[in-house]
């Protein structure tokens, strides 16, 4: 049993514009059956049965979800998904938000949070790991991956709201490109976890408004959600060379 993560991006799917094309979220107006096939191509190029991928009702809020068998349906009013059990394929959906998966191979207890700027305030990650201490881990042998966003450059906010997020993770304070104030969410995420005992902390350095692979809510508005999927797997180390063509598997 070993935890996966994979972070999945915008080429290769059934959806057309402005959902082109490998959009994963029901939420936003696309059609249900390209985002259908879209899923169903996902657990094709994971290797994983389509009923195993559990999703959630994201609402920019703490609430975590421990798993133990999959939902029917998405797991509403939640933002952190955890589980101890094998197979159990844990899916956040983002466009510039951070999708963070969290593994803990010690214990055998994976995560997967949607930290925005408002889960970065309120203190979503510090909510998943508690769950995940629950199941018996401990941040020391936590892995983390922040995975694409917006950077911290793209990310003009208000000069309130900055300092609202500062209050909890001063490191998020960073200067637009233009100088003006803005937030640096995975700088953010990366202090807050650091501080709750986590030592591997790795960062995908994609910015979602720059790289025209990713969705990105803040450049296109009305767009799809890519994904970050986190689960133990429980099958044998060997992946066929008929799955590999599937969504980017970068993290192990
Ligand atoms: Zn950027």
């Amino acid at each position: 049993m070993r935890p996966r993560r994979v972070v999945t991006d915008r080429r290769g799917g059934r959806s057309v514009a402005p959902y082109d094309s490998f959009n994963l979220g029901v939420h936003v107006g696309d059609d249900p059956a390209a985002v259908a096939a879209n899923r169903a191509r996902l657990a094709a190029g994971l290797a994983v049965a389509e009923d195993r991928l559990c999703w959630m009702t994201q609402v920019h809020g703490t609430g975590v979800v421990v798993l133990d068998a999959a939902p029917e349906g998405p797991v509403p009013h939640c933002d952190a998904l955890v589980t101890g059990t094998p197979g159990l394929v844990l899916c956040v959906l983002v466009a510039d938000c951070v999708p963070v998966l969290l593994s803990d191979p010690v214990a055998g207890v994976v995560a997967a949070v949607h930290a925005g700027r408002e889960g970065l305030r309120q203190g979503v990650v510090p909510a998943a790991l508690a769950a995940m201490a629950g199941l018996g881990s401990r941040p020391a042998d936590v892995q983390a991956l922040l995975g694409p966003a917006v950077c911290g450059p793209c990310y003009e906010v208000p000069r309130a709201m900055q300092v609202q997020v500062a209050r909890v993770a001063p490191a998020a304070a960073v200067r637009s490109r233009t100088g003006t104030p803005a937030l640096d969410l995975r700088a953010g995420l990366a202090q807050v976890l650091t501080g709750a005992g986590v030592r591997q902390v790795v960062h995908d350095p994609r910015c979602t408004a720059e790289d025209r692979f990713l969705f990105s809510h803040r450049r296109d508005g009305v767009t799809g959600r890519q994904a970050g999927v986190a689960w133990l797997d429980d099958t044998p180390r060997a992946v066929p060379a008929a799955t590999r063509r599937g969504p980017r598997d970068g993290y192990g």
